[in-house]
């Protein structure tokens, strides 16, 4: 594939993620304001949040101002680099930049300096994994700073939540940060949650539970009971909408369970806002778009 159609085709998918919510987002957000009672806050900021949506795709403008951490995750065929690809996406982001899809957002973590590009060490944050297809599997996230914020992970046993190294020890980690967050991080908000593993792949894989489809059925049974009797606990809190109060605390919930050593037991959760950016596409050697993955779902 010649690298400026490459370019051209991730630049389409940085405008799309910054610019257009998801379906599967729209449809939560939709169902939460029928939730709501007319007339209150967090009704209003719903129908707030709704207008914005529309308003960003019909101008195609950032959803948020934030427009957050560049996550890419990328499945590479045998006829791309991971050189090659690196090179695409950053030109790609810089150009996104200049466009204004993304606010200039990277800071050296030292001097505090803004490179103006998004171009940085770890900047963007970008993940290969081998296809197992011919196409060119890329999916991107942008994370914005107040939902990374209120992120955070659990060592079990936890005495002071009298959370022990089993799944009830995880409900309890779970509600307790729902509980800490109260509507931060732009809420209502939504988790990718890891059980188990070691401190960093258990973000790693947290996060990657952004990338299922909001209503579908986590494959795992125990899981999958987990994630519905805790998106109903977590929206009986009354928190709501950016902590206005309400049924809408979470829009959901994803959880995976990733192998530990015996000595450790971490329960790692990401925070995601409302303005839950996400996209991805299948790209072929020739240059087409097979697919958009989050699209008319
Ligand atoms: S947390 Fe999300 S909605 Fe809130 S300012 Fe950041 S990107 Fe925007």
């Amino acid at each position: 594939m010649e690298t400026k159609v490459l370019r051209s085709q991730l630049l389409e998918l940085i405008r799309r993620t910054s610019c257009e919510l998801p379906d599967d987002l729209i449809r939560a957000l939709d169902k939460s304001r029928r939730k709501e009672k007319k007339g209150t806050t967090a009704r209003y900021a719903l129908d707030v949040m709704r207008e914005n949506v529309d308003l960003a795709r019909d101008k195609s403008q950032p959803l948020c101002q934030d427009t957050g951490t560049i996550i890419c995750y990328v499945d590479l065929p045998k006829w791309i680099t991971e050189k090659q690809f690196q090179s695409a996406y950053e030109s790609a982001v810089k150009t996104a930049t200049n466009k204004g899809f993304l606010r200039q957002n990277s800071v050296d973590s030292i001097t505090g300096e803004n490179s103006g590009t998004n171009l940085g060490p770890g900047s963007p944050a970008i993940h290969f994994h081998q296809a197992s297809g011919k196409s060119l599997g890329v999916r991107m996230m942008l994370k914005g700073g107040g939902s990374e914020n209120v992120s955070c992970q659990y060592s079990l046993p936890n005495n002071k939540l009298g959370a022990g190294r089993d799944i009830e020890g995880v409900r309890k980690c779970i509600l307790d940060a729902v509980q800490n967050a109260q509507g931060k991080g732009c809420g209502p908000g939504i988790l990718g949650v890891c059980i188990g593993s070691d401190r960093g792949s258990g973000f790693v894989a947290a996060k990657e539970q952004f990338f299922r489809q909001l209503d579908d059925t986590n494959d795992d049974k125990l899981l999958s009971k987990l994630e519905k009797k805790l998106l109903k606990q977590a929206n009986t809190l009354g928190i709501g909408p950016m902590g206005f109060g309400g049924e809408t605390t979470l829009m959901g919930i994803k959880i995976c369970a990733r192998n530990r050593v015996p000595a450790s037991f971490f329960v790692s959760i990401s925070y995601m806002c409302w303005a839950y950016r996400r996209n991805g596409f299948l790209l072929t050697e020739s240059g087409k778009i097979n697919r958009w993955l989050y699209e008319g779902k």
